[in-house]
């Protein structure tokens, strides 16, 4: 039997599994990066009259003047970060409850449940996490983030030249190649910030936290301790846009579609071969991947390309992978349905994650 030699930042299995051939991976990973920023930028363009309305409406508002005066103890905010603010806030809240909402139809009525990944009933979150997540989610959307926008990002985009105007919106291309530009950038940053929440300092002062959902929802996906959410994603969401320059639009179509993104991730759902993910609207490997992360908690740190170009989905290819996870749920779910219990809905479906004390430890929530 194959020994596990660690669920940490590097986890690597003896013998190795096979990696598979280099150009399917990249072939795949570097069309996303072709279509999905041509997708965000349709989007965009669709939502550039709701940009619009927000503008005027902030520039025009008593709010807008009242908030100056609130914050005047920071000289160096203006009426534009006040938009950047208010602009956000509506693009982060609108697809909070867009995505989270979703899912919690999907779980509330039973629908789609054929997409789901496996989970064990032990993987199920209390319900005093779930209060928990919520309340520390409700704090970030109303205060943390907020303050976040209004006193750094708003002022250090528009010290890099960032649009704010209607009229300044960039033309397609430009669009495209800022939104593929802040794509790559992003993975790369998520992925090795959390690859370094892995090792142990910072994991079990940090990450342990993101961690204590083993069977995620969707809305796990924002709990996690303040430096998490500063380093694997206020950082990684905004580099490439700083970088570029990109407009305020692009910036809030960019986090309107990265928390939607986060929601998925965490959903526990997989819309593997659906029209929604060929065309880019769900992104099934990704969250496979993800979800696996979660349930296992022995590598898959980000996007799949980086985690077979750096070798840390040893576990999940010697339990199958994508193909072999989602045929894992979707037996369990056939096995639900006909009412017999699954070897999913038993216990931990690996024998090889069995072998580990240290990874049954992280799936009761316990430390490393
Ligand atoms: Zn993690
Ligand atoms: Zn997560």
């Amino acid at each position: 039997m194959a020994k596990l030699i660690g669920a940490t930042a590097s986890p690597r299995i003896n013998p190795r599994p096979d990696y598979g051939p280099a150009l399917p991976v990249l072939a795949k990973g570097i069309w996303r990066i072709i279509q999905l920023p041509l997708l965000y930028t349709c989007l965009a363009k669709l939502l550039s009259p709701s940009y619009a309305a927000v503008h005027v409406a902030v520039l025009r508002s008593s709010a807008t003047a009242a908030i100056l005066r609130a914050v005047s103890f920071a000289p160096w905010v203006v009426a534009d970060d006040v938009f950047f603010m208010v602009g956000l806030s509506i693009a982060v809240s609108a697809s909070y409850i867009l995505g989270n909402g979703f899912f919690a139809i999907l779980d509330n009525y039973r629908l789609l449940q054929h997409y789901r990944l496996p989970r064990t009933r032990a993987q199920a979150p209390p319900a005093s996490l779930v209060r928990r997540a919520l309340q520390k989610e409700a704090f970030s959307h109303c205060v943390t983030g907020p303050l976040i926008m209004l006193l750094a990002a708003g002022p250090g985009l528009r010290a890099v030249g960032s649009p704010v105007a209607i009229g300044l919106l960039p033309p397609w291309a430009t669009t495209w190649w800022q939104l593929a530009a802040q794509l790559v950038i992003n993975e790369t940053m998520f992925y090795f910030g959390h690859r370094m929440l892995h090792t142990e300092p910072l994991y079990l002062a940090i990450h342990k936290q993101h961690h204590s959902f083993i069977g995620t929802r969707s809305f796990a996906g924002e709990y996690a301790h303040v430096l998490e959410d500063v380093l694997t994603a206020y950082i990684p969401f905004l580099t490439g846009l700083f970088i570029t320059g990109a407009h305020f639009h692009l910036v809030f179509v960019w986090f309107f579609i990265r928390v939607i993104g986060v929601a998925e991730g965490h959903s526990g759902y997989c819309f593997k071969n659906t029209i929604f993910d060929r065309i880019g609207l769900a992104n099934a490997s990704a969250a496979a991947n993800h979800d696996f992360h979660h349930t296992r908690n022995s590598g898959n740190f980000g996007h799949p390309m980086y985690d077979w170009l750096f070798g840390t989905m040893d576990v999940y290819l010697a339990a199958g992978g994508e193909a072999g996870y989602i045929e894992m749920g979707r037996k369990a779910n056939a096995a639900a349905n006909a009412g017999v219990p699954s070897a999913s809905a038993r216990g931990p479906p690996s024998a090889l994650l069995r072998s580990s004390p240290r990874v049954a430890r992280q799936q009761a929530g316990q430390s490393l």
